[in-house]
């Protein structure tokens, strides 16, 4: 193991057993570090989950034993981008005196949409953790996102436009890749110049360097019919369910996953197959095996152009990916926080939060008006006369707060566990949200000459670990700068997707799920190198080299579920509702309320539950 690593361990778990503390008394103990910076195991990281862990599996914490030791107008469960959106309408509304306790289960706040930043080199490098960009903001954004939290925010949308740089790695003659791994093509193989479209692609087609198909496809290492297998799914001129109407076809592709139509409609081999297996996972964390044949139409996958079905499209995923922070929508949190806590942070503009000292000994100070208390995971809240009460454990304790209102913008399916009075009905409805699991890792490196060598910027790897492994997308905000030069250190992104085929899209959340917790560091960071030795050392890199450092962030609970119309049917819109009603005084929030992995749901979700207090 390299000194980097040991390092890197020794920041995630191992400190903890070494000192012989429980992890959270361990991450009490050190206020003053710095989250962002910490490198290792990240996301859920350890510390953050055992007590909701333990609340699940039965342990009981008795509100009652403890004294109400404050008392609020509100306080939220959940500090991602849904409770500070909470927390921000509230006082909106009720007024800047309004006295509001934010509580969060991990060091740093902003729940999935995280910073991760590293010192390189001598040069700063931002990365993110989770939450990534704003999706498609023109066609998505509600009247409370556009005209009140972003602009009182001072997010202004088109600014992405100018530093997001879009001709950067087109410039350089770079295009995508495709990865095609040994365990499952026979052969390590990278082959570049990928001609195909990526949802909300942040490059435009033109600029894409991508060779003509045929050429593109001659490269793949499988068998020649698998190669005109593939060619025929882009010929319009075959359909591969003829005789049927349109509506016919379209319940087919509805209730068919994409494998089974490749394999079973379109008559491919197993191996055609694998060459789209992993590349729905980022997007959707789930496989070609669990996603609709007629979803991926929708997005521009082969196969259907001669279904006579017409153009088939997403208006919502229709704009580039270029909205884009470059810590992701953690700038997005630090704003809210900015907003929420004036004096943690200094600046008042999107571009200088970006580079803006947060100083975490402000978050939650004595006597202050919204406090926003870390590590602290609620374990309780119910309602009482004229309010609530909350309990939550922080640091090995049980502490007790008294509020007029509380708003759950926590996981959906955690909610029965700390709200017991919830009736079944409801307790069935929120349960139905199953969170996928997925793992980004940020991997710093020294150089992205290897990634110029071999023409790419981005692969794509349908059979591997990581599916999805690009040059960090080059933003430049404030006095940020991406590094621009092949020669300067660069960050990677990598996905992760832990699922794998066999059962429903739940079941294979929960089967993933459970084998990331099993997983430490070192397990991650082995298949990390492995996988970018395989990919790029064809192209000079080595990762014993050229590693700088390395963070895990580990989702277990990470997008939303999403309505699928392979396993769900058309009731799910009343499951959703039922699942978000108000419990008396306890409003329920998260992106989870609106079935929809994004920033903008978890903020309308946040604007809903606010109004169903104070309305
Ligand atoms: C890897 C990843 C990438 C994503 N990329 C995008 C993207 O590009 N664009 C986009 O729009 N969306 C993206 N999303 C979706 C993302 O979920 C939303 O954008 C948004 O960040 C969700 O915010 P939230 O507040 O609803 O939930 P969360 O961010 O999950 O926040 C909820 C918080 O509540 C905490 N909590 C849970 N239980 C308790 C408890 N008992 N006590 C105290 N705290 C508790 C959680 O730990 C968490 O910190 C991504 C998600 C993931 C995981």
């Amino acid at each position: 193991m390299s000194d980097i690593t040991r390092r890197d361990f020794l920041n995630g778990s191992a400190l903890t057993i070494a000192a012989g503390l429980t992890p959270w008394a361990q991450a009490v103990a050190q206020p003053l570090r710095y989250p962002p910076a910490l490198t290792g195991l990240r996301g859920h990281h350890a510390g953050s989950f055992e007590i909701a862990h333990d609340l699940r599996d039965g342990r009981k914490f008795s509100l009652d034993g403890a004294r109400i030791e404050e008392r609020y107008d509100l306080v939220v469960v959940g500090g991602g981008i849904s409770g500070l959106a909470a927390a921000w309408f509230y006082r909106n509304a009720a007024g800047r005196n309004a006295r509001i306790l934010i509580l969060d289960n991990h060091d740093d706040f902003g729940g999935h949409a995280k910073r991760n930043e590293f010192r390189v080199d001598g040069r700063l490098i931002l990365g993110y953790g989770g939450s990534e960009s704003l999706q498609s903001p023109k066609a998505n954004f509600s009247k409370n996102i556009a005209e009140f939290l972003i602009k009182k925010l001072g997010v202004d949308v088109a600014r992405f436009e100018k530093a997001f740089d879009r001709d950067l790695y087109p410039s350089l003659k770079l295009s995508r890749g495709v990865f095609f791994a040994r365990e499952s093509f026979g052969r390590d193989v990278l082959v570049t110049g990928d001609p195909q479209p990526m949802v909300s692609d942040d490059i435009r087609p033109e600029q894409r360097n991508g060779r003509p198909l045929a050429q593109f496809i001659a490269d793949f290492p499988v068998s020649s019919e698998s190669k005109a297998q593939l060619l025929g799914l882009y010929d319009g001129r075959i359909d591969p369910l003829s005789g049927k109407s349109p509506d016919e076809k379209l319940a087919i592709l509805k209730k068919t996953s994409y494998r089974d139509f490749l394999m079973k409609i379109c008559g491919c081999g197993e191996e055609v197959a694998n060459c789209f297996q992993g590349r729905t996972l980022d997007f959707f964390a789930l496989g070609a095996d669990a996603i609709a044949a007629n979803d991926l139409r929708e997005l521009g996958y082969p196969g259907f152009a001669g279904l006579g079905l017409g153009e088939a499209g997403n208006p919502d995923l229709d704009e580039p990916y270029i909205y884009h922070f470059p810590d992701g929508n953690a700038s997005l949190a630090r704003l809210l926080v900015r907003s929420l806590i004036p004096g943690v942070a200094p600046g008042k503009t999107m571009d200088d939060v970006v580079l803006a000292n947060f100083d975490y000994s402000k978050l939650d100070v004595s006597g202050a008006r919204i406090r926003i208390r870390l590590q602290s995971t609620c374990v309780h809240a119910r309602n009482v006369k004229d309010g609530v009460e909350l309990a939550y454990m922080r640091g090995g304790n049980l502490h007790r707060v008294a509020a007029k209102h509380a708003v759950m913008a926590c996981f959906n399916m955690a909610i029965p566990y700390i709200v017991p009075e919830i009736a079944e009905p409801q307790r069935q409805a929120l349960g139905q949200n199953v969170k996928a699991p997925l793992v980004y890792s940020n991997v710093m490196v020294r150089d992205w000459e290897p990634w110029v060598r071999l023409g790419v910027h981005e692969i794509m790897a349908p059979m591997s670990a990581h599916s999805r492994v690009k040059l960090d997308y080059p933003v430049s905000m404030g006095r940020y700068r991406h590094p621009r030069r092949p020669s300067e250190p660069i960050g990677l992104h990598m996905v992760h997707v832990p699922v794998t085929p066999g059962g429903d899209a739940r079941t294979q959340f929960r089967v993933g799920r459970s084998k990331l917790l099993g997983m430490e560091f070192a397990d991650f960071e082995k298949i990390i190198r492995d996988e970018l030795d395989r990919m790029l050392g064809p192209g000079g890199f080595s990762s014993a080299r050229d590693i700088r450092a390395i963070t895990v962030n580990r989702w277990s609970h990470g997008y939303s579920y999403e309505a699928n119309s392979l396993f769900d049917d058309k009731e799910d819109e009343s499951t959703i509702v039922a699942a978000r009603q108000p419990v008396g005084r306890i409003a329920i929030a998260n992106s989870d309320s609106q079935w929809e992995a994004y920033v903008h749901s978890a903020i309308d979700q946040a604007a809903r539950a606010v109004r169903e207090l104070l309305d």
